[in-house]
């Protein structure tokens, strides 16, 4: 009798259960129906829901939801690459538009690598082991760095009566190639690598570095080092957000010989800090990266 009792129990509350967990599968079911159109963010939301659900209902249940779950999650994995909720969704989709992370400097600068170009701290970086794609083609030599290198050159004539501009500042990929290869059949490729970047490595591609030229001097070489103009620009630069790229006695972490005329733009901030009150630093040392070809 006892037992027939507690049979009875059994049965009832194993019906009560079944009757409450297919009631819970018919709701869910609508509400995946409902969410399947909708965006990807609102249906890693739902996921969020229903898993709190089903822990709190029977075993039966629970086994049906969370088959459910992994539907609807790998629905959201599909579109957005994320699995859990709508917060994680955005902080991705925010990484995203910034690049992907490619490491860290030996000084602990994050190196972000997007579209093809590669940037440490967020400043675009050119040497010879970070390269540029072969199609990126800014046309000319960047808005800011135009009107601070004319602002520079103005600067310059007042204080001298001189002329002084960019002789040569963008360059692409393609003219690159064929200064290269002419500099590789002149001083063989061990020698052209020393002051001539292998295409994609110039930092005139960038549109951001220019070389310069001042009336009555050498031009682009080094006669112009230690002249009077190479002077003013090695103490004044800075002030216009410009770095003297290659400073003397660099090679090894430039991977390239002095060069008094050429310059880059980082703004002014980063400027003075590599300018170092004359002492200049490096691109390279300073940010912890190499400059050295792969072969
Ligand atoms: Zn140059």
């Amino acid at each position: 009798m006892k037992n027939k009792k507690i049979i009875y129990i059994i049965i009832v509350l194993i019906l009560g259960l079944t009757v409450f967990g297919v009631t819970k599968i018919f709701t869910k079911d609508n509400n995946e129906e409902k969410t399947e159109n909708k965006p990807s963010t609102t249906s890693s939301t739902t996921v969020t829901t229903t898993t709190t659900t089903s822990a709190t209902t029977t075993t039966t249940t629970t086994t049906t939801q969370k088959k459910t779950t992994t539907k609807t999650t790998t629905k959201s994995t599909t579109t957005t690459k994320t699995t859990t909720t709508t917060k994680k969704v955005e902080e991705k989709t925010e990484k995203e538009d910034n690049g992907s992370l490619a490491g860290t400097s030996s000084k602990g600068y994050e190196i972000t690598y997007k579209n093809g170009k590669y940037y440490v701290d967020g400043y675009l970086i050119v040497n010879k082991t970070y390269k540029l794609p072969s199609d990126y083609n800014p046309g000319s030599l960047d808005s800011k760095t135009k009107s601070a290198a004319n602002e520079m050159f103005a600067d310059f004539k007042a204080a001298t009566g001189t002329k002084m501009w960019a002789q040569s500042g963008f360059r692409s990929y393609d003219t690159q190639k064929s200064i290269y290869e002419r500099y590789v059949r002149r001083d063989g490729q061990k020698g052209a690598d020393r002051y001539s970047a292998r295409p994609g490595h110039s930092e005139h591609q960038s549109g951001l570095a220019f070389d310069v030229c001042v009336t009555g001097y050498s031009c682009i070489s080094s006669g112009f080092n230690d002249t009077a103009p190479a002077k003013w620009l090695d103490a004044n630069a800075y002030k216009y957000g410009f770095i003297l790229r290659y400073p003397k006695g660099k090679e090894n972490e430039t991977g390239y010989k002095h060069e008094s005329w050429h310059f880059r733009y980082v703004g002014e901030e980063l400027a003075k800090k590599l300018y170092n009150d004359g002492d200049w630093i490096t691109m390279e040392d300073y940010f912890g990266i190499t400059s050295k070809y792969a072969d």
